[in-house]
């Protein structure tokens, strides 16, 4: 999700030939009617949110049938967020009004993208307000009791057993941000507390690109001709900071949202030893403190001299080290396989191929429909041909489309099977070398490198797939279109690794398959732009 609002925030930001609304011309009058709009999103919030906790409280035997229908909800939810935005931006003309009351002298005042993001912001914002009782009721009322049993026993007995020992690490840490160090930690929290985690934890990674993007744009702004003057020192800074960030990422990310390293203890001792056993090299094992709203983790770093693994508190809490060995294992195949990497190259390709693509056929042709449309029509402004064909200032929105439902298939295609290979490997990260083992005893030999796959250890991944479900209430088969498009759905990824407990070759064969596809797609790529390109040189 934050990797398409990422893309979606930017180009809203790059373009500025917003056009001024029909009829209601006042900057003032755009502004009310944008006020308008943000209110009808935060309505649309309310509405799903009490849809749902009415449903749970009717029927809280069916409670997945509620989870399924409120990510639906969401889901919905989230189109009415960008549609709405989309509509105030150009129909209701916020982005045209922006730039008519924010400048002096005839040039945009600094500020100006940040003020077009402002409604969108809004609109987010007063959706995790309401969202907050639904997202409350989703975690359920009878989980907190097994937690508080599950911490008091770890109390009595620290060293009883190894998640007790696990949860004793790290209460001197954790559990600081509360007030008694062996009460258990806020279940939900306040509405303040948790709007605020969801603007650290879902803007905040967004918002940092977008930051530096506006920066950008502001410098060309304070400095219009030095384009003409500097083109290529700026090229070459322009590279030199960018490929600088990317590496420095990490650091961003870890100031962005408070990470602190995970803890001396078993649990660190034992995560370790893993990496080190699986070969994978990283800076530091953090923990993120997310108030125990979220079990998840993640690696971020492309170089390994500058990687962190990075686990939430309620994850490390929830897991066994078993399974958060597994976690571990899936993030360390994203690394093995180069997946980034492979990310980056295959986005790269991608936008010079569609751009190429954009410009040469799909702008042009946009172009003639629109100028005979135009013609058909004349409501319509005349110049609605030039507006939508190539370099008009309307341009930017057929991109966005084809941009973004070229991210939705073919990246999420990809996507989909990157992460059924990490999950692979993280099986094998605790696996060991009999392919027909009935259970690992306390000194069990696991494979280094990842080399082996055994049942055991895809049992234990599959636990833990389970319990990311489970914990962050995440409908298992039904989770929504946003949920899954890139990770595919739990339900799914648990019958893939069942599948493989069955018959082993079926992990041979899905390997092979994939390394095919990764092959197809980038040789694809490769040969549609030299296609291009030769086609471009013909004409020039
Ligand atoms: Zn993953
Ligand atoms: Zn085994």
């Amino acid at each position: 999700m934050s990797f398409l609002l990422m893309v979606f925030l930017a180009l809203v930001c790059l373009f500025d030939a917003y056009p001024a609304p029909p009829g209601l011309a006042t900057p003032g009058g755009s502004a009310a009617w944008t006020a308008g709009a943000v209110l009808l999103i935060a309505a649309h919030a309310l509405f799903v949110s009490r849809l749902f906790t009415r449903r749970l409280a009717r029927s809280p035997g069916r409670r997945e049938r509620a989870l399924a229908r409120y990510e639906r909800g969401r889901l919905v939810h989230q189109i009415v967020l960008f549609g709405l935005f989309l509509v105030a931006l150009v129909v209701l003309g916020w982005g045209w009004a922006v730039r008519q009351f924010w400048r002096l002298d005839g040039h945009p005042l600094p500020g100006t993208e940040v003020l077009t993001l402002v409604p969108f912001l809004a609109g987010q914002i007063l959706t995790w307000v309401f969202f907050y009782d639904a997202d409350r009721a989703a975690h359920g009322e009878g989980r907190g009791h097994r937690h508080e049993a599950r911490l008091a026993c770890a109390a009595v007995e620290p060293a009883s057993s190894t998640q007790g020992a696990n949860a004793a690490a790290l209460s001197a840490d954790t559990w600081l941000l509360t007030p008694d160090a062996w009460l258990p930690p806020p279940r939900f929290g306040s509405r303040t507390g948790y709007v605020l985690f969801q603007v650290r934890q879902k803007l905040a990674l967004v918002l940092i690109p977008i930051a530096l993007l506006i920066a950008a744009k502001e410098v060309f702004r304070l400095f219009p001709s030095a384009w003409e003057e500097w083109g290529t020192v700026i090229n070459c800074v322009g590279i030199a900071v960018l490929a600088s960030v990317f590496v420095c990422m990490p650091l961003i990310i870890r100031a962005a949202l408070g990470l602190r390293p995970l803890p001396a203890g078993p649990l660190r001792d034992r995560l370790v030893a893993t990496a080190d056993r699986l070969g994978f090299r990283c800076t530091d094992i953090l923990l993120w403190g997310t108030r125990g709203g979220m079990a998840n983790a993640m690696v971020i770093g492309l170089v390994p001299w500058l990687r962190y693994v990075v686990f939430t508190d309620r994850l490390i809490e929830e897991f066994t080290p078993e399974e958060v060995e597994a976690v571990l294992g899936h993030e360390v195949g994203h690394i093995r396989h180069q997946h980034m990497l492979y990310y980056l190259v295959f986005l790269t390709l991608s936008m010079m191929v569609l751009g190429t693509l954009a410009d040469d056929y799909l702008l042009p042709v946009l172009g003639r429909v629109g100028a005979a449309v135009a013609e058909a029509w004349p409501v319509l402004p005349a110049s609605l041909g030039k507006q939508v064909g190539p370099n008009g200032d309307l341009a930017v929105f057929p991109m966005l489309t084809v941009l973004l439902c070229y991210i939705f298939l073919a990246f999420g295609f990809l996507s989909r099977r990157c992460e059924r290979q990490a999950d692979v490997f993280g099986c094998r990260a605790g696996s060991c070398g009999e392919p027909n083992c009935l259970g690992h005893g306390r000194e069990a030999a696991l494979t280094p490198g990842g080399r082996g796959l055994c049942p055991t250890g895809i049992r234990t991944f599959i636990r833990a797939l389970e319990k990311v479900a489970d914990v962050n209430g995440i409908s298992r088969d039904r989770p929504g279109f946003l949920q899954s498009w890139q990770h595919s759905t739990i339900g799914r990824r648990v019958a893939f690794l069942q599948s493989v407990l069955v018959d082993a070759r079926i992990e041979a064969a899905f390997q092979r398959r994939l390394r095919r596809t990764k092959w197809v797609l980038m040789g694809g790529l490769l040969l549609l732009l030299t296609g291009l390109l030769v086609l471009h040189g013909v004409r020039w």
